[in-house]
């Protein structure tokens, strides 16, 4: 099984969310099941340039706008598995990955590089496998070229959605001279008066999937689809859902490099350790009795800020500390401000985008994790913290509701706690009732206990995912 993935975003390389978790890892699971797969993605300007570990592949010709291009991947095999980052300074050696109003060309000719790279290298995929937005473009073009060119004939495609509510628009008007002036390809990629990326490769790609079994049923809800529920009730035969996995090279508190002590579900002493390292780290009184809430996210209407934002009072008066990692709208970072400066002794907070250390310094020394969501495809951090004994309160949506079981005392099953309605009080609740288990140590232990016995390796991600390419290489 031959596979190109296309992604926006990797790590090691570039990140910006979960999208860089899952594209950095699928690959290299894909290859322990014997898979032949190969990721492309961008090099940005951010990208550590001594990934850059096993030279270039020069002269890729790119037909863009009338012209030949000849382009540079450099490779890299950082992530596990044969990885091509496309030089091209004119669009990606900026500061930002994305938000520049030349987006929708960026990706567009990202699209047609990582093609034109597959032709160059002679590496006829069974499936290029596109990701976001981004790579709707790719989709799109693959579709197209399949009609004229026999080198993609027999090459499927698949369009994983990690999340609808980001849509690649962009003005109607640049379609033609990016390549999608005629039909279908250009009714495809029309919405409302606007183009949508997403659109096009919601139609083109031969299957669809999404990063939980619930978000996949969700987005064809008017309620969550975002606009596209409508077209994607249309594809739901091709519409699979398959649960991100946890990368535990990276996510495993036995071996984890980057936080204060090594701890395992056999032994948690070493949590209590992490847990001072974390209240030294943010300023915090080193009082390891109290419970420390954290939170890491964007901070976007998504993450349920809405939520938190009405009960700071609340949450201060329950005693518990709040940590909060996020980068992201200015209204949140204003309001963790000053929620920080009214409560310095209880609240610590990093605004901006922290490297590798940070995030896993929190999942280790927190004792809850909180993940209030309007929306969420899938989720990984509620998945984190349950391997490192941080027990999560989330809201029952999209891949939360899939992968965190809401506690029952009575015969002590369940790894977190779940509440239903976007509500403030809904989650003061929640918040509440973990508390009150969290003060009941045989519990508490029982909770953290079941968390981090939880397999939630990519190895099974990625056996369906073959399972889905076998599918469409019959098509
Ligand atoms: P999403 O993809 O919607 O951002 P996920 O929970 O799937 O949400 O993945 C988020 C990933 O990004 C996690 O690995 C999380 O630790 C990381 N992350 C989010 N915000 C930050 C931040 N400000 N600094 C560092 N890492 C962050």
């Amino acid at each position: 099984m031959r596979v190109a993935i296309l992604t926006s975003e990797a790590m090691p390389f570039a990140k910006t969310g979960g999208l860089a978790d899952v594209s950095g890892a699928l690959p290299k699971a894909l290859i322990e099941q014997g898979a032949d797969a190969k990721l492309i993605l961008p090099l940005y300007e951010q990208v550590d340039r001594e990934l850059l570990n096993g030279g270039s592949v020069e002269n890729v010709r790119v037909e863009w706008r009338g012209q030949v291009h000849h382009v540079r991947f450099w490779y890299s095999d950082a992530a596990g598995a044969p990885t091509y980052l496309l030089e091209a300074h004119e669009f990606f050696s900026r500061p930002a990955i994305y938000g520049h109003n030349d987006d929708h060309i960026r990706f567009a000719f990202f699209s047609r590089a990582a093609l034109a790279l597959l032709k160059h290298l002679r590496f006829q995929p069974d499936v290029v496998h596109g990701n976001d937005w981004p790579c709707g473009f790719a989709m799109a073009e693959l579709r197209a070229r399949r009609r004229y060119e026999a080198f993609f004939q027999n090459t499927r495609s698949l369009f994983s959605l990690h999340n609808v509510g980001y849509q690649g628009f962009f003005d109607a008007g640049d379609l033609w001279w990016l390549g999608f002036g005629d039909p279908p390809e250009n009714d495809d990629f029309r919405l409302d008066r606007n183009a949508s990326a997403l659109k096009a490769g919601i139609i083109a790609a031969d299957a669809l999937s999404t990063v939980s079994p619930r978000y996949a049923y969700e987005i064809q809800t008017p309620e969550q689809g975002h606009g596209l529920d409508w077209l994607l009730r249309s594809r739901r035969d091709r519409l699979a859902g398959i649960t991100n996995g946890v990368d535990y090279d990276i996510w495993n508190p036995e071996t984890d490099p980057h936080i204060a002590a090594n701890f395992s579900a056999d032994d948690l002493s070493g949590k209590r350790e992490c847990k001072l390292d974390l209240l030294r780290r943010f300023g915090l009184p080193e009082d390891p009795n109290r419970p420390i809430i954290a939170m890491i996210s964007r901070l976007v209407g998504q993450k349920g800020y809405d939520l938190i934002r009405q009960l700071p009072q609340q949450i201060l008066e329950t005693g518990s500390f709040f940590i909060a990692l996020g980068a992201g709208a200015k209204e949140y970072e204003d309001f963790l401000q000053r929620w920080h400066d009214a409560a310095p002794r209880q609240v610590g907070i990093y605004k901006g985008f922290a490297g590798e250390p940070l995030p896993h310094q929190i999942e280790a020394g927190a004792d809850m994790f909180l993940m209030p969501s309007l929306y969420e495809p899938c989720g990984l951090n509620q998945m984190y913290s349950m391997r490192y004994g941080t027990v999560p309160i989330v809201r029952a949506t999209g891949g939360l509701d899939d992968t965190v079981q809401h506690f029952d005392p009575a015969d002590g099953t369940g790894t977190g706690f779940k509440f239903g309605p976007y509500d403030a009080g809904a989650l003061l609740d929640k918040i509440r009732e973990a508390l009150y288990f969290y003060a009941r140590p045989e519990h508490w232990r029982k909770i953290q206990h079941n968390g981090m016995l939880v397999d939630n390796s990519w190895a099974a991600a990625a056996k369906k995912y073959l399972e889905l390419y076998q599918e469409l290489i019959k098509l």
